[in-house]
């Protein structure tokens, strides 16, 4: 379905983001991946891409808290690939604080790599689309795109701005084959959910069993993490053309949370 376009994943070094830079890659695509981690699994993962499916894997370790990283990237590896058909915003970090307590870098930090990451990437590769007449756009957004949960102020806000920053997008590109959408996983057994075990602990007074059965899967009826491959098949079906017509659309996989 991907043969020949060229998929760019945000934050794609670790979990969701590498589970669809893999699927896109499987299915065809170039892929350009993305992200930080020790330089070596990053080679090993990029070379692992080529290896297992035969196409072309680049790396670009800008970092998605600045943007003009970001509008570097999109222009390089825009200009290694032949254009960025597909970008997927999904770097993406977590801090959990009361809000009285709520570091102010942490704030800030959490809405330029969750949010402004997204504006500037997707400000930088409209023209190319638009240009070759065709584009996906694909949000990680999340099931706090919807709904919140306490001592995540800035995680909330910034899926909650992922949802609208899409639906803003896609009916600016509807008119010339492009569509965005956004993804809102529930809870994924990734590093970012293991990372923000603790100090949930520490700010719910709960051990570890708790955080992990009382709040991350008592919100999902199915009492189930959502997996990275799920996800990513969601990604890759908004990528194809069967999708044309899903545009502006935030697209819950969350085992039913958000529907209670
Ligand atoms: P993860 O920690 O496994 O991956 C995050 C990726 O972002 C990594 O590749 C990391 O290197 C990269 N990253 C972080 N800061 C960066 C920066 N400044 N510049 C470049 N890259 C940076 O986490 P994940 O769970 O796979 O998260 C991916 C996305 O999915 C995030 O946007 C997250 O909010 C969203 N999400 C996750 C869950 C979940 O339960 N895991 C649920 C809903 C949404």
């Amino acid at each position: 379905m991907l043969n020949g376009k060229t998929a760019l994943v945000t934050g794609s070094t670790s979990g969701i983001g590498l589970a669809v830079a893999r699927a896109f890659a499987k299915d065809g695509a170039h892929v350009v991946i993305n992200g930080f981690g020790e330089p070596d699994a990053i080679e090993r993962e990029r070379a692992a891409i080529e290896k297992d499916f035969g196409v072309k894997a680049l790396y670009s370790g800008a970092d998605m808290s600045k943007g003009e990283e970001i509008a570097a990237m999109i222009a390089e590896m825009g200009a290694a690939m032949g254009g960025i058909d597909i970008l997927v915003n999904n770097a993406g970090i977590q801090f959990v604080s009361p809000i009285e307590d709520f570091p102010v870098e942490k704030w800030d930090q959490v809405i330029a790599i969750n949010l402004s990451a997204a504006f500037h990437a997707t400000r930088a590769a409209v023209p190319g689309m638009k240009a070759k007449k065709w584009g996906r756009i694909i949000n990680t957004a999340s099931a706090h795109a919807l709904v919140a949960s306490p001592f995540k102020a800035a995680y909330v806000a910034a899926k909650h701005g992922i949802a609208g920053l899409t639906k803003t997008v896609a009916l600016e590109v509807a008119a010339h084959g492009i569509t965005a959408n956004a993804i809102c996983p529930g809870y994924v057994w990734t590093p970012l959910v293991e990372k923000q075990i603790p100090d949930t602990m520490k700010a719910r007074g709960m051990t570890r069993e708790q955080v992990i059965n009382d709040i991350l899967l008592a919100v999902q009826p199915t009492k189930k993490f959502v997996t990275v491959e799920e996800i990513a098949g969601l990604a890759l079906y908004l990528a194809s053309d069967l999708a044309a017509s899903i545009n502006g659309a935030i697209l819950s996989i969350d085992g039913g949370w958000t529907a209670a």
